[in-house]
């Protein structure tokens, strides 16, 4: 069963670096990283989610390499009157491979909503682009018992829109508000648990997506604590903030994800 799991789902190890590195610390990170990778059959998927402004140099470096580019948000339309926004099409003219979407940073301080993810995963997933959807709970919400009731929510809304054959194309982040950037980690447990239920969310849509979707774990994942965290079988992968701003870190992460 452990076997089948690994060699349906490939795991994902991304990087999700916020506002942080421009093109040239872009470039630096990759120069120092990507020798060092191993890019065999047997390894996860490395993807790198840098800022718009460092996607181009992002995209350039990593040609030639396994490593995929995502950016870490974009606009549901593919153009029009958006001041500061940007589109899908624009991303797969970059030739940025995904995109990270509902990240809780988003959801709380820029006041994206589970109506807007719809569109922006349809867009995305029509436009040839890898959606990160990312959804959790703050730490009220667990405290309170409402964990699978918010999982619930934005994994059905997020998906409504898309497909039952597009489903598979979605990677889905665990990310609970309270481990993220706090030093905190779910407990193995935990992490499972929601890997879990999100698997059973997205199989009330569709049984064979739910065994093909891959779902991360992300919330201070370090490379202590990698291992242990990418051990469930319902978690097939992390999204990592911190710890993927250096080059050393990311690659120990990258080198505790299951073999296929
Ligand atoms: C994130 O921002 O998606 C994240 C998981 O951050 P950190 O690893 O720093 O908690």
């Amino acid at each position: 069963m452990e076997d089948d799991r690994l060699v349906i789902r490939v795991p994902v190890i991304a990087a999700n670096w916020k506002m942080h590195k421009g093109p040239t610390e872009t470039r630096q990170f990759l120069e120092g990283f990507l020798p060092g990778l191993h890019g065999d059959g047997g390894s996860p998927e490395v993807v790198i989610c840098p800022p718009f402004v460092s996607l181009e140099a992002a995209v350039a470096a990593c040609e030639g390499s396994p490593v995929e580019v995502a950016a870490q948000n974009m606009h549901f339309e593919e153009q029009g009157a958006y001041t500061g926004e940007v589109s899908a099409p624009m991303l797969v003219e970059l030739g940025v491979d995904g995109v990270v979407l509902g990240h809780s940073e988003r959801r709380q301080d820029f006041g994206e909503t589970d109506e807007n993810l719809a569109r922006k995963m349809v867009t995305a997933v029509s436009a040839g682009l890898t959606p990160i959807l990312c959804v959790g709970e703050t730490e009220e919400e667990r405290r309170s018992d409402e964990t699978e009731a918010v999982l619930s929510r934005q994994v059905l809304t997020d998906l409504a829109e898309l497909h039952d054959e597009q489903l598979e194309r979605v990677v889905i982040a665990y990310e609970p508000i309270w481990a993220i950037g706090t030093g905190l980690t779910a407990s193995v447990e935990q992490a499972e648990e929601a890997a879990a239920t999100v698997r059973e969310l997205v199989r009330t849509r569709d049984a064979e997506a739910a065994e093909k979707v891959r779902i991360l774990y992300g919330g201070s994942v370090k490379p202590e604590n990698a291992a242990e965290l990418l051990a469930p079988a319902d978690v097939d992968g992390a999204l990592v903030g911190g710890a993927s701003l250096s080059p050393e870190d990311f690659a120990a992460i990258v080198a505790a994800a299951p073999t296929s």
